[in-house]
């Protein structure tokens, strides 16, 4: 049988370590499963896996051993459901949020309303990339996130420089884990939601476009140097 993978893959089941077996990906808006989405992912686990759903690091949920043919019912269960699914490969990631103010005391930005801004201007999980390419929102410095360690790391904060102490967003840019782990490096200022939204855009587009086949983020400023990258993105 010819099966392609690569698109199986876009389409959020990834080819299992056993012949013939999928593991299917989810992803849902920051992480938030809601109106009985849990239940659907426990029945399709126990209806077409070995009952087993597993949470992953980007707040998606695997489900394991799912045979080939059933992909397709699989998929329109969770079309019914209104559940996404997830990627892997050279692509932008689903990006993750933890609360921010929405229910975390400690939160200053609403890292829920900014995750649908992000989609909202087109820049959506599963666009083709050079690399994976990891986007991630923190509600305060805590950065529960990990805002240094993806290629766009954003946290809530308050602008100390501004007359009327505003709140807006840090930026951390380059950061990767991986075989060649980077800490990526904080922007200077910091930035309203508008401003974040026109400069991820602008960094997604100039990576799509500059960045080799799997080459991350930090490599291709690394290779450019840090002043020509920043140069580029603010034009
Ligand atoms: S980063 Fe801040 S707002 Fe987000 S979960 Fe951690 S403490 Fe709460």
């Amino acid at each position: 049988m010819n099966i392609d993978y690569d698109a199986l893959k876009k389409r959020g089941f990834l080819r299992s370590k056993e012949d013939g077996l999928f593991t299917l990906r989810t992803r849902m808006q920051a992480g938030n499963y809601r109106d009985g989405h849990l239940e659907k992912l426990a029945r399709i686990a126990r209806q077409y896996g070995r009952g087993i759903t597993h949470l992953t690091v980007r707040q998606g949920i695997e489900i394991p051993f799912i045979k080939y043919e059933d992909i397709e019912p699989v998929e329109k269960e969770l079309q019914v459901s209104g559940i996404k699914t997830g990627t892997s490969g050279p692509r932008l990631r689903a990006t993750t949020a933890c609360p921010g103010n929405n229910w975390c005391k400690r939160g200053l930005v609403n890292t829920f309303a900014l995750f649908e801004r992000i989609e909202n201007a087109g820049i959506l999980c599963g666009t083709d990339l050079p690399h994976k390419f990891k986007i991630v929102i923190s509600g305060c410095p805590n950065s529960c996130t990990r805002a240094q360690g993806s290629e766009i790391g954003l946290h809530g904060a308050v602008d100390l420089s501004h007359p009327e102490k505003r709140i807006g967003y840090a930026v951390y840019l380059g950061g990767c884990g991986g075989r060649t782990p980077r800490v990526g490096f904080k922007l200077g200022r910091i930035f309203s939601e508008e401003e974040v939204i026109s400069l991820i855009k602008k960094i997604v587009n100039f990576y799509k476009h500059h960045a080799k086949p799997r080459q991350r983020l930090a490599l291709l400023i690394e290779e450019i140097g840090k002043e020509n990258f920043l140069k580029a993105i603010s034009a």
